[in-house]
């Protein structure tokens, strides 16, 4: 880590983000912990904050109380949710400039310290790639194109406010936004901690950055030769809501599948899943708790709802063999 490059660019993005949002003061970046990127026992692959909880709010929870070491990886910060960066700020989302999403994602990276405390998980167990929300499917594949500019940001190369980009701690620069870079971040994080187990999103989940961040974890694992277990979660199936099934914190219900005209959900994955995993009444509540801590989406009453349905007797995992490719 180099902290003084690290301290440069926090100020710096917090002067652009004062400079963007008018008369209001930026809050004072809170303190960066060192990246210790060591051996741990098991790495969620998150592509949104939110995703770590959504998928593996329990699992890290037990994890944690076992005395296992974790990790949790952030694709993105989040940053590119007009819905979200509108109700957070009180704007139109037409109105919505490049900073009030660096804001955003400010905002988001701060929720995921908060959420992941309430899982046990401490903020030196967090890493931020800061790759593009939204934009993950289609990043360049090499940097011998020019990097995507982020719709949002406007920025072409990863970041974070509340806590710097992992390559920007390893490497003393930002890496450039294409997949190659992308690709290179996650095989580093995979190298480094080894763990005998990867939680990602399934290649089936219908959100792109979801699939896409499954495409980079399988691409990292065939190129660092890990063999460990591959366990893999359904955050989106269906346009509207479909999964998880009934809408809402049900602690004491198991997942089950939904069929609405003909069709089951989650779809591309077999029911009844391979891996069940319960968790405690107590787990629940603060599996509940961590994803209200993600309060720039728990205020969308949709998402909410949504978010919520995750909170359940258990959680379910599949496990994809190891030459599955996303999509
Ligand atoms: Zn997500």
């Amino acid at each position: 880590m180099q902290p003084v490059l690290a301290a440069a660019l926090a100020a710096m993005l917090a002067v652009a983000l004062a400079c963007g949002s008018g008369a209001r003061p930026s809050p004072a970046p809170a303190p960066t912990p060192p990246l210790r990127l060591g051996h741990v026992d098991l790495v969620v692959f998150a592509p949104h904050p939110d995703d770590e909880a959504i998928g593996a709010g329990g699992v890290l929870q037990q994890a944690v109380a076992a005395g296992r070491r974790v990790l949790v990886v952030f694709a993105t910060n989040g940053d590119g949710y007009p819905d979200a960066a509108a109700a957070l700020f009180d704007e139109a989302a037409a109105a919505l400039r490049p900073a009030d999403y660096l804001r955003l994602a400010a905002e988001r990276q701060r929720e995921a310290i908060a959420a992941d405390r309430a899982l046990g998980v401490g903020p030196s167990s967090l890493v931020f790639l800061g790759y593009p929300d939204g934009a993950l499917a289609g990043l360049p594949a090499s940097a011998a194109a020019a990097p995507l500019r982020s719709p949002a940001t406007g920025l072409t190369a990863t970041y974070g406010i509340a806590r710097p980009d992992y390559h920007t701690l390893a490497h003393g620069r930002p890496a450039p936004y294409d997949r190659a870079a992308a690709l290179g971040d996650v095989e580093e994080v995979l190298a480094a901690s080894w763990p005998a187990q990867v939680y990602a999103p399934d290649p089936a989940d219908q959100h792109p950055d979801h699939w896409a961040t499954y495409g980079l974890v399988h691409d990292a694992i065939a190129a660092t030769g890990w063999n460990g277990a591959v366990r893999t979660f359904v955050a989106h199936s269906g346009a509207r809501f479909e999964w998880p099934w009934p809408h809402g914190s049900t602690p004491g219900a198991a997942f089950a599948e939904h069929v609405v005209a003909g069709a089951a959900y989650p779809a591309g994955v077999p029911w009844p899943p391979p891996v069940r995993v319960r968790l405690t009444p107590v787990q629940s509540a603060a599996k509940l708790r961590a994803l209200a801590a993600h309060r720039s989406q728990w205020a969308l009453p949709l998402t909410r709802l949504y978010m919520a349905s995750f909170v359940k007797s258990e959680e379910v995992f599949w496990t994809p063999t190891s030459s599955a490719g996303p999509g």
